[in-house]
C-alpha cells in the first residue's frame, strides 16, 4: 500500500467547489484540508495528526484506510467496475444483501440498496406508502417524523426531518407529514445511558391519530438515538411504547439507523440494543465504514412479501437508482462486514462504553457545560450558548479542538462524539484532555 502523504499545498482556486453545510466564505478564508488518513487519524494538510473523534461524518467505523477494505474496492474496480441493477444482478449484491440480512434483527431479511443515508430514508417512506396501497389501504399515506430530527436531505427527509435550518428555504415540502414531540427534556441533563424521563412523550402519536384518524397514517420515521441534531438518547421505554402504540394503529414503524446501525451502541443495530423490532431500519455510513457511498433500506419480511404478489413477470416496485448495488460499494460493504467481524468491533465498542461514560462525565463541572449525554460510543456535550451569538461557543471549541489535533462534529452549540470503533482507552483519554482544554479555552 502507499505510504500516506504528509503535507499538501492548499489549492490556489477554491472557489468553484460549493461546500455543503459549510459557512463556504468563513471557511474559505481559514481552510482546514484533510490529505490522508490512517486508522484512528487523519493527516491535515499542514501535517498535523488530527485524531478522528467523529469517524468522519460518525461513518468510518472500522477506522481509516483499512488494509482488506481498500484492497477489497481495488480489486472489485479492476474486476466489475459497474454492472446495472435494473433487470441484472452480480454475485456480491446478493452476498452483501444476505450479511446485512443475517445482522438485522427478527425477520428484517430483505435489503433494498441505494447511495446515501437520504435515499434509504426515501427508500423507506416510498416503500411504506406503496405498502399500504399494495394491501389495498391507498388512504394511508401520512408520514410522521419527529421535532429534531434528522433523515438526510432529500424532500422525504427533510418533510419528516425536524429541523427548522434544513426546511425553510425550500418551500411547502411533502403533504401529509407531522411530527411527534423531540424527547429531549431538561430534567434528564446529565443522564448516564438512557434517561429516565419521557417514556409518554411516544403517546404524541396518540394525538396524531386522533387528529388524522390511524386509517390516513403510513409509518412512523425517528432515530433511535438522533444524532446530528445533538444525541438525544432516548428515554427508557420510550422505543417500546412507540413500537406498541405503532401495533395497535397498523403504522409501519421505520428507525433510521443511518447513525446507529453497524456498531455504534456495541450491537448490529440499535434495534437489537434496545430490543425493538421496527418494520424498516435504514442504513448507511458504516455499512462501508464510509469509504464507498452505500445506502440501504432493510425491511421486514411481511413488508416485502406483500409486493411479491402479482404476477411473476411484473415489476414490483419502480424505484431504484443507477447506483444501486454498485460493485464497488458492494465490496466494500463485504470487507467492512468482515473487519468487524473477525476484529470483534461491535464487541470492542461495548467492552469501552463504560470507560467512554466515565470520561464523558469527566466533563461535569467544565465551563459551560450545561448536559452531557452518551450511549455505546456516541457522546453529546451541550455547551451554554453565549449571549446573542447561539453556535458561536460551538463552533470555536470545534476550531480549537482541530487546532490542537482532535476532530470532533459540532452542531450548534453541541460537540458530538463517536470515534471509530477501533478506538482503545488511552485515545479516550487523549480526545477528553484536547476537548477539555478547549472548553476551558473558550470559556
Ligand atoms: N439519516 C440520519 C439519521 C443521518 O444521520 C444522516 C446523515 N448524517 C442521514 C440520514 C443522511 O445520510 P446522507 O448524508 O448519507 O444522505
Amino acid at each position: 500500500m502507499t505510504e500516506p502523504s504528509s503535507k499538501a499545498e492548499i489549492p490556489s482556486d477554491l472557489s468553484a467547489w460549493w461546500m455543503p453545510f459549510t459557512a463556504n466564505r468563513q471557511f474559505k478564508g481559514a481552510p482546514r484540508l484533510l490529505v490522508s488518513a490512517k486508522d484512528m487519524h487523519y493527516t491535515s494538510h499542514d501535517g498535523r495528526q488530527i485524531l478522528d473523534g467523529s469517524a468522519g461524518l460518525w461513518c468510518v467505523n472500522a477506522g481509516h484506510c483499512r488494509e482488506p477494505i481498500v484492497k477489497a474496492i481495488q480489486e472489485q474496480a479492476a474486476t466489475l467496475d459497474f454492472g446495472p441493477a435494473f433487470q441484472m444482478g452480480h454475485p456480491k449484491a446478493f452476498e452483501a444483501a444476505s450479511r446485512i440480512a443475517a445482522l438485522a434483527p427478527g425477520d428484517l431479511d430483505h435489503v433494498f440498496f441505494s447511495n446515501s443515508g437520504s435515499e434509504a430514508v426515501d427508500t423507506a417512506l416510498k416503500i411504506a406508502i406503496a405498502y399500504h396501497r399494495a394491501r389495498g389501504d391507498a388512504g394511508r399515506t401520512r408520514l410522521i417524523g419527529r421535532e429534531r430530527g434528522y433523515h438526510g436531505v432529500g424532500f422525504g427527509g427533510i418533510s419528516v426531518g425536524g429541523l427548522s435550518n434544513n426546511r425553510r428555504s425550500f418551500g411547502p415540502l411533502l403533504p401529509g407529514v407531522d411530527h411527534l414531540p423531540h424527547t429531549h427534556d431538561p430534567k434528564n441533563a446529565f443522564s448516564k445511558g438512557q434517561p429516565k424521563h419521557g417514556e409518554e412523550l411516544a403517546d404524541g402519536l396518540e394525538r396524531i391519530v386522533a387528529t388524522h384518524d390511524a386509517s390516513t397514517i403510513a409509518a412512523v420515521i425517528v432515530e433511535p438515538i438522533a444524532g446530528s441534531t445533538g444525541v438525544l438518547i432516548p428515554p427508557v421505554g420510550y422505543l417500546q411504547r412507540l413500537r406498541s402504540l405503532c401495533d395497535k394503529h397498523g403504522i409501519l414503524l421505520i428507525f433510521d439507523e443511518v447513525i446507529t446501525g453497524f456498531g455504534r451502541l456495541g450491537a448490529p443495530f440499535a434495534a437489537s440494543y434496545f430490543g425493538v423490532q421496527p418494520d424498516m431500519i435504514t442504513a448507511a455510513k458504516g455499512l462501508t465504514s464510509g469509504t464507498v457511498p452505500m445506502g440501504a433500506t432493510i425491511v421486514r419480511k411481511g413488508v416485502h412479501d406483500t409486493f411479491m404478489q402479482g404476477p411473476a413477470a411484473a415489476i414490483e416496485l419502480f424505484h431504484g437508482y443507477t447506483y444501486s448495488a454498485h460493485p464497488l460499494a458492494c465490496a466494500a460493504a463485504l470487507a467492512t462486514l468482515d473487519v468487524y467481524r473477525d476484529e470483534g468491533l461491535f464487541e470492542n465498542a461495548k467492552k469501552l462504553s463504560p470507560a467512554w461514560e466515565e470520561a464523558v462525565h469527566g466533563l461535569r463541572g467544565a465551563p459551560n457545560v450545561v448536559d452531557l449525554r452518551n450511549l455505546g460510543l456516541v457522546a453529546g456535550v451541550e455547551l451554554a450558548p453565549r449571549d446573542g451569538a447561539p453556535g458561536a461557543r460551538g463552533y470555536e471549541v470545534f476550531v480549537r479542538c482541530y487546532q490542537e489535533g482532535l476532530l470532533v462534529r459540532v452542531t450548534g452549540d453541541i460537540i458530538a462524539l463517536s470515534p471509530p470503533l477501533i478506538v482503545n482507552q488511552a485515545q479516550i483519554t487523549e480526545m477528553f484532555g484536547i476537548l477539555r482544554r478547549a472548553i476551558d479555552s473558550v470559556s
